[in-house]
């Protein structure tokens, strides 16, 4: 049996089963019964929407606490690009990385370097020609994962090169070996993530055995404590910290990665369902005139990240402050791939369709046939007050035995009414025997 980690859990004591997730959900994998939510395992791709919509704070992100520090006797402090955007327009990125040294840090590496190495690996691949286009981006991973799930046709579009996560966390390790001649297990690295996906990848990785990452840290949960150290830490502060320029910052946010290419045929595209909508123009081959696709599943990119504090819109103002800050300081051509063949993924990824209704090829049949009926007979009002995202879904929970016919409101309604007539004309015929 297939085993699944996932990063958004459920805390099922704070859910109302007001059914407010279960229509956000892009993979349609969560259920109300009985009241209560639940995530269908198989079909969630940690995007975190549904962490966005529950009114009642009822899912979650896991990630590791900052006491998984105290393992390592060398720490390390990975800061995704979105971090820049989280702080106002008064706080440098060199007082953010000093700041993660004064938390207790032994080294920072920025992610946006890693970022400008994937960039430029990125454009020698699609140079070189031989990839199907539009390629996607798998920067982000619930993206990856939506592919996995519901675009098969799309599986070799992607773009099958390491995360800047991945890149950057493989670089410190080598780096802090070499230098300090410290063993690789002394060392801890720490990613801090703006997403619930980005622990998923860490955890069980699709494109390799096994990550290079050690923890991963929230945002959020250390966004406060960041803040007080940055406060002391003079406004001018100039250290040797900071090694990405403008386009390894720019990654942060939607079309940051297309920017980093350099190339007028590519698309940005943020926001799960818009990029639901982009993927299924692909796969009807309506978009040729287009090279790359960079695909995020949060609105506003990384910025909109449910681990994130500042709003995205504002997290989109402050980066392009410290993108026109790094322009600045200029590190292009410093941040290349020197042999890109060692970031390529070292596993396939396999398709993992969520819509198969039996490993039978005959029975699945059978049971497909019988979901059309179902559905045909449900009113397709698509309400979700069945606990199933719409009439199809429900239909498919009942062909699956997770559901019942008369978990249909409408459906009910229309047994009890049947029944009430059985019920007249049984009193009826009765009176009359009784009259006789
Ligand atoms: S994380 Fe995304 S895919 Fe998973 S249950 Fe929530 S909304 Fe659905
Ligand atoms: S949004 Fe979903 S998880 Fe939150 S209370 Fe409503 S049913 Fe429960």
């Amino acid at each position: 049996m297939t085993n699944y980690f996932h990063s958004v859990t459920l805390e099922e004591d704070k859910c109302r089963g007001c059914t407010n997730c279960i229509k956000h959900c892009p993979t349609e994998a969560i259920r109300v019964r009985n009241g209560k939510a639940t995530i269908i395992k198989e079909r969630c791709i940690d995007c975190g929407e549904c962490i966005r919509v529950c009114p009642y704070h009822a899912k979650k992100a896991v990630t590791d606490p900052i006491s998984e520090l105290s393992k390592y006797p060398v720490k390390v402090a990975l800061p995704a690009p979105s971090l820049y955007g989280q702080f106002g327009q008064d706080i440098s990125r060199e007082r953010i990385l000093k700041g993660l040294l004064e938390l207790g840090f032994d080294w920072v590496f920025e992610v946006a370097k890693a970022a400008e190495i994937v960039s430029d690996a990125t454009r020698r691949i699609i140079g070189a020609g031989n990839v199907k286009k539009p390629v996607i981006s798998s920067a982000c991973p619930a993206v990856v994962r939506l592919v996995q799930v519901r675009f098969p046709n799309l599986i070799n579009n992607l773009l099958k090169i390491e995360s800047p996560m991945e890149v950057a966390a493989r670089i410190a390790k080598q780096t802090i070996t070499e230098r300090e001649n410290i063993p690789a297990e002394e060392i801890g690295i720490f990613f801090i993530s703006p997403c619930a996906a980005k622990v998923t990848s860490v955890k069980a990785p699709y494109e390799k055995k096994e990550s290079f990452v050690n923890g991963v840290l929230s945002m959020k949960d250390i966004h406060i404590k960041l803040l007080e150290k940055i406060k002391s830490i003079p406004w001018d502060f100039d250290g040797d910290l900071v090694s990405s320029g403008a386009y390894g910052v720019g990654w942060a946010g939607s079309g940051g990665e297309c920017s980093a290419l350099e190339t007028p045929r590519t698309l940005a595209v943020h926001g799960i369902h818009n990029v639901i909508n982009i993927f299924e123009e692909i796969v009807e081959d309506r978009l040729k005139n287009v090279d790359f696709v960079e695909a995020l599943s949060c609105t506003e990119g990384c910025l909109g990240g449910p681990l994130t504090v500042v709003n995205p819109f504002v997290a989109s103002t402050n980066l392009k402050w410290q993108v026109n800050r790094a322009k600045e300081r200029d590190f292009s051509g410093e941040n290349t791939a020197a042999d890109y063949q060692d970031l390529l993924w070292t596993k396939d990824m396999e398709y993992k369709p969520i819509l198969k209704l039996d490993d039978n090829m005959m029975k699945a049949m059978i049971k497909m046939q019988k979901l059309e009926e179902i559905n045909d007979g449900l009113p397709g009002l698509d309400c979700g007050a069945c606990g199933s995202p719409s009439c199809r879904a429900l239909a498919e929970d009942i062909v699956r035995g997770l559901a019942f016919e008369t978990d249909c409101i409408f459906k009910l309604r229309e047994k009890v009414s049947d029944l009430a007539d059985h019920m007249k004309a049984f009193e009826h015929i009765y009176r009359q025997k009784t009259e006789d």
